[in-house]
């Protein structure tokens, strides 16, 4: 059983963090303040994002290509304001991701190239989880935590410069309603938290006013805690 814990302790021992999410604004918008707090403690935070976001517009004149460069552009520049170590995007197409070998290998080899030491992911067991793609990623990441430990599953991977067993240790989802145990209170990172998720201008035109639901979503898990803004997250035992 884990013991309950309700704050960013839970986090004390990270040093090398890997968020896997579905689309570029993930994890602004559902973990960005608490990101943002351990990046402000000098930890490595590598992102994942699994899909390019080439469907998230409502304007059927857009194209595909152009909107999955501008939302690359926009990673980038939420990577800057967020402090991250590095993105990656893994090129499938929105609405169209699924828990597949070939993604849980593509998963396994950046737990491999990046060493972090803990993993934080949608739970794909949510029964309110609408998004396919969220449920995917959440899947996917965790069907890749064993594996990447094992030098038989796919050891040509082994062979890259810098690559190495996966070494996780530590496993957290969020967008959960699995009874959360970790509130953190992002109330003061929350500008940033802000910043990082405006970047994304395709999927927020009219900035904070398009985030309105994030803040409403911060501002009930804060309620748990009494404060203004919080995110929750579960830990998965793995042992
Ligand atoms: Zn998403």
């Amino acid at each position: 059983m884990n013991v309950a814990v309700k704050g960013p302790e839970a986090f004390a021992d990270v040093r090398r963090l890997i968020v896997v999410a579905a689309h570029p604004d993930d994890l602004e918008t559902l973990v960005g303040g608490t990101v943002a707090q351990l990046t402000g403690r000098g930890i490595q935070v590598y992102s994942v994002n699994c899909t390019l976001g080439d469907i998230g517009t409502p304007d059927a004149s857009q194209t595909r290509p152009a909107l999955a460069s501008t939302r690359l552009a926009e990673t980038g520049e939420a990577a800057r304001i967020l402090n991250l170590a590095q993105t990656f995007n893994l090129g499938h197409h929105d609405g169209e991701l699924l828990p597949d070998l070939t993604l849980r290998a593509q998963i396994a080899r950046l737990y491999r190239l990046t060493k972090a030491d803990t993993l934080w992911t949608f739970d794909p067991h949510w029964t309110g989880q609408i998004h396919p793609d969220h449920r995917a990623a959440g899947q996917a990441a965790l069907d890749a935590y064993m594996p990447s430990k094992m030098p038989l599953y796919h050891p040509e991977q082994l062979n890259e410069p810098g690559v190495g067993l996966g070494c996780l240790e530590r496993v957290f989802v969020f967008s959960t309603d699995r009874s959360p145990d970790i509130w953190v209170d992002v109330t003061a990172v929350y500008p940033t938290k802000l910043a990082a998720s405006m970047a994304h201008k395709s999927q927020f035109p009219h900035g904070e006013e398009s985030l309105a639901w994030m803040k409403e979503l911060d501002r009930r898990q804060g309620q748990a805690i009494n404060t203004l803004y919080a995110e929750t997250f579960k830990q998965i035992d793995v042992w």
